[in-house]
């Protein structure tokens, strides 16, 4: 029960961050303010037209759908667990959905508060007046990480049950199944899928040095591991979805032909969240391996 309760709070940070997106592409689109950077128009343009507009509203394309891939793709190991007629798949499905849920809870949730602020940006001063809806849907996103248990209790079942009681099992099989997507985008030769695989890389090897360091010091220096759980889990959603992102670009390339525009738009979705997104692994990596320590420096009195 509290599986499906957290997996339908995920969906909802999902909805809400879809939405805004929409909202603030709608606003981009009618919006005139400035002339082009690149001088190609003489009078004030779309906001759209703008550069740093088209990172907003790319991080906010990008965080959203990645997060929703990797629901999905939890979803469908959920079916295959109740449903598959072979009883070792079930439970290999069961243990690869019950390591995501708490990644789709917490990451999408916060992702939502990111992506809805992003929003209120996009629309500037009028992102402020309740009118336009864009900070109904900030406020909307803010409950997402509190309830059905906060973004730090996701991360404690992340470290606790998820991976402590397997010894990273479960993790490392994840691991080893993004490796199997970075060869196939290595294959391709093309820049973005060049790009994707190189970031993809470079954060599963994160994912395995921070699984590798829970698993190694849970029991000696609970506290250092703890204190790097939320990060933990914002890793494992970064690199999760730069995973799906990976194989839904060679799903995209092979489909191209059928509607270029929308293929297209997918890989560069794709290259985007590896550059920009699926980057701040390595971070995220140091601080949980290192970061420990400062988080614990502090006596209760001391703040
Ligand atoms: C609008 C709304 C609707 C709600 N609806 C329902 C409902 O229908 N049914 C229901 O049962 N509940 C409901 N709740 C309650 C909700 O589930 C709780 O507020 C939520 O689980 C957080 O618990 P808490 O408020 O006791 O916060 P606390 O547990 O006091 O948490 C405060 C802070 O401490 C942190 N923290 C606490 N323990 C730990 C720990 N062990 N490790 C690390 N950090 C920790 C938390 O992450 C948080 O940042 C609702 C709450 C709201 C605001």
């Amino acid at each position: 029960m509290m599986n499906s309760a957290r997996f339908s709070v995920g969906m909802q940070g999902i909805a809400v961050s879809e939405r805004a997106y929409q909202q603030a592409v709608g606003f981009a689109r009618e919006r005139v303010q400035s002339r082009p950077v690149d001088g190609s128009a003489r009078a004030a343009v779309t906001i759209i037209h703008h550069p740093d507009v088209k990172r907003m509203l790319m991080t906010m394309r990008a965080l959203t759908e990645g997060a929703r891939a990797v629901a999905y793709v939890a979803a469908a190991a959920s079916d295959a667990a109740h449903q598959h007629p072979d009883e070792a798949v079930r439970r290999q499905n069961q243990a690869f959905y019950e390591f995501l849920v708490p990644v789709v809870k917490g990451w999408s949730t916060e992702l939502s508060i990111d992506v809805t602020s992003l929003g209120v940006q996009v629309h500037g001063g009028m992102g402020f007046i309740e009118e336009t809806g864009a900070a109904q849907h900030y406020r909307d996103a803010r409950i997402l990480p509190i309830y059905e248990g906060t973004t730090a209790i996701q991360a404690n079942d992340l470290i606790g049950r998820k991976t402590l009681r397997d010894g990273g099992a479960v993790a490392r099989a994840i691991c080893a199944q993004i490796a199997e997507t970075e060869a196939a985008l290595g294959k391709h030769g093309c820049t973005a899928f060049t790009a994707v695989q190189a970031q993809l890389a470079k954060g599963r090897a994160a994912l395995e040095d921070v699984v590798a360091f829970v698993v190694a010091n849970a029991k000696s220096d609970p506290n250092a591991v703890f204190a790097g759980s939320v990060p933990y889990l914002k890793l494992c959603g970064i690199v999760f979805s730069g995973w799906q992102f990976g194989r839904a670009m060679l799903a995209a390339d092979a489909k191209r032909a059928e509607d270029p525009a929308f293929h297209d738009a997918k890989i560069a979705t794709a290259h985007f969240f590896a550059e920009h997104i699926l980057s701040q692994a390595s971070a995220l990596r140091d601080a949980v391996v290192s970061g420990g320590a400062p988080v614990n420096a502090l006596t209760a009195e001391q703040f």
